[in-house]
Parts: structure tokens; sequence; C-alpha cells
């Protein structure tokens, strides 16, 4: 599935069984194995993610054969039988080569990642032990007093940034009535309204508008589901 630009009101394939936002049993999309989550832009099981990140860092996938047709079925059983048409399965879910990092960048981003976890966790326990001399009872209310002042900037600039593909991309004037028995026609316009505010609205993020256009679009296209929970929790606290 292909996406179109920004703006456009057809991005999301409702019959796409990854949009089932209850869905509790999650199978790998190349075998049929349980997965966890999604690897390298595809749902896929911890084999189907092992087997693609080595196939791609030594690769070993350009020199993939298969002594069939090119048409084998990936089971879990039969995975190991043809490397060929496993591969071209992974990539066929959306599982992307140039996510797989070299064996020296992932080490990279390893050191980097508990680096900052670990100066998160002095900071948390900082803060704590600064509440806990003050005898501070901490409520919802007060809760920016457990954030950092980066914290406290970045959700606001999250927020405005929210609120201006609001104001940008507004909802039709028939929209903005608070009458309860819309048409179809109404329904299908307001969902797709908020869709592209959220498309909108990814884009004024600076982290995300630095990431190429075709990650971007497989980020948007497999968040748009948690964007509009958020949404809906960000319209009903208001
Ligand atoms: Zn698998
Ligand atoms: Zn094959």
């Amino acid at each position: 599935m292909s996406l179109p630009p920004y703006g456009s009101a057809t991005f999301i394939e409702p019959t796409d069984p990854s949009f089932t936002p209850a869905k509790k049993l999650k199978f790998c999309k190349v075998c049929g194995d349980r997965a966890k989550s999604y690897h390298f832009g595809g749902l896929s099981c911890d084999s189907c993610k092992a087997f693609f990140r080595r196939s791609v860092q030594s690769a070993g996938y350009k020199n993939f054969q298969c002594p069939y047709r090119r048409t084998c079925e990936i089971t879990i059983s039969s995975r190991k039988c043809c490397q060929f048409c496993r591969f071209q399965k992974c990539v066929a879910i959306g599982m992307e080569k140039g996510w797989v990092m070299t064996e020296e960048e992932r080490l990279h981003v390893l050191r980097i990642r508990m680096a900052k976890r670990q100066e998160e966790e002095e900071k948390k326990i900082h803060r704590r032990q600064k509440i806990r001399r003050e005898n501070h009872h901490a409520d919802l209310n007060e809760i920016h007093k457990f954030l950092t002042e980066d914290d406290i900037q970045c959700i606001e600039s999250i927020m405005n940034s929210y609120e201006v593909s609001c104001l940008t991309i507004a909802f039709s004037s028939s929209l903005c009535s608070q009458h309860c028995d819309r048409g179809r026609t109404e329904i299908i316009d307001m969902f797709f309204t908020v869709i592209k505010q959220l498309a909108h609205f990814a884009q004024q993020l600076r982290s995300f508008a630095v990431i190429p256009r075709h990650d971007q679009e497989i980020l948007l296209r497999s968040g748009v589901m948690e964007l509009c929970f958020l949404r809906s929790a960000y319209v009903f606290d208001e």
C-alpha cells in the first residue's frame, strides 16, 4: 500500500487488519508464528526478525536462491527451507533493509541509550529525593514538579503544534455545529479531517520532519489509530 501525499483523505485502508485496535494476539506476517511487535517496519516474530537482520548485515540476501519457483509458502515449519522466499516475504510485509543497523551502529546506539537511561534515572531519583525532602504530597495538578524544564518545553511545543494544525485544517462549517444526527458522509468527512490534521501535526514536529519521507509515511500509517486515541483523550480533556 503506498501512501498519497499528506492532507489527502485516502491514505488509510479500513480493511487493513493491522488497524484493528483491540487485537490481542499478534502473528508474524512472514511465517505465522507469534509476534510481539513490529521489527524494521513489519510485524514479525523474533526468528524472522533475526533472519532479516542477519541477511541484511551480512548482505547474504543478495545471494539467496530459490530451489523451486520463487513461490514457496513460508510457515513456522517451512521458514528455514527457502531463504530467498522468506526474505522476499519479509520485504513484502514492509520490512526495510535500510532500517537494519550494522553491528557497530547498533552497539553505538545501545551505548547512547544506556547512558541516557542512566542519566534519566539519576534525574528521577534526584527529583524524588527533593520532593521527599520537601515532604511534598504530589497529585496530578502538581505533576509539573516531576518534570524537568526540557520535559515541560517538549510537551508545550507538541501541544502548540497540535493546536496550529487544528486551526490550519478546520472542520467544514456544517461539522462545527453540535447536532447529533450526523449523516454518513458527515462522519466520514469528520474522520478524514482528523486524519489530515494529524498528518499536518506530525509534519510540525522537528524530530519527525527530519526523518526520510518514506519512513514518515510508514510511521504515520502504522500510528494513525494511536494518534486518533490520543486526540480523543485530548478532546475529552477539553
Ligand atoms: Zn516469523
Ligand atoms: Zn522459494
